[in-house]
């Protein structure tokens, strides 16, 4: 986050001769206590300062590297999910392009009767099973999906970073948001590549502190 010149002297301040009283700092701003409430207000949220009642304002110590790093570590799956699109295991290749279109994602999850997860449709699979083929009508999906158990998943109370992680490491566009119930995997969101790239975005425009 981009510090303003007085939060940049308060930091200064608070450095040298902490802890100090918000009263204290004022005084050497020559401002007013109320003056100064929004800029301790929004160094204290984001981390640089630490209040403590009755003893006055610390530094922390922390660098913007490392406070940014701690907000990144702070997202959660559930924050930034969005919904999932799903196909029916006997819907036909041609009704998942389709749906891929329609809905406007890269990745479609397979579902059985139950609405549990049974498989991920991703675009190069479904060019795949095209090339060549003119019956599109007639393929079903779970001939070509990559199938359970080999379906990479996250849960809501997972973090974005460990999430996106997998994104990499498996060289895959999205995560099914998982939960497991008695019938089977229910699936409750979604994580893609998009989703990453959104909470970045967010991060850099403030938005979350
Ligand atoms: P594309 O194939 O269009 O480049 P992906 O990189 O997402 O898209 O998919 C690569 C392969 O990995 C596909 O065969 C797809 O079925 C599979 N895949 C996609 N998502 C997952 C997932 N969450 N778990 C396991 N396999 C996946």
């Amino acid at each position: 986050m981009e510090l303003s010149n007085r939060q940049e002297q308060i930091i200064e301040i608070v450095k040298e001769n902490g802890p100090i009283t918000g009263e204290h700092i004022a005084e050497r701003l020559s401002l007013t206590r109320a003056t100064l409430r929004p800029d301790l207000a929004i160094l204290t949220m984001a981390g640089f300062l630490e209040a403590r009642p009755r003893v006055g304002y610390f530094y922390t110590g922390k660098t913007g590297t490392e406070l940014l790093t701690e907000q990144i570590k702070k997202f959660k799956v559930y924050e930034y999910q969005s919904v999932p699109v799903v196909v029916k295991e006997d819907a036909s290749v041609y009704d998942a392009i389709s749906t891929m279109f329609l809905e406007d994602v890269g990745t479609l999850f397979v579902v059985n009767q139950y609405s549990c997860l049974t498989g991920v449709l991703s675009r190069k699979d479904l060019l795949r099973a095209s090339i060549g083929n003119q019956e599109l009508d007639a393929i079903p999906v779970h001939i070509i999906m990559t199938r359970m158990p080999n379906i990479t998943v996250c849960y809501r109370n997972d973090l974005l970073i460990d999430a996106a992680k997998k994104l990499i490491n498996k060289q895959i566009d999205g995560l099914p948001v998982i939960k497991e119930t008695e019938i089977g995997t229910e699936i409750i969101g979604r994580i893609t590549k998009t989703t990453v790239t959104k909470a970045f975005v967010e991060l850099i425009m403030d938005e979350h502190l």
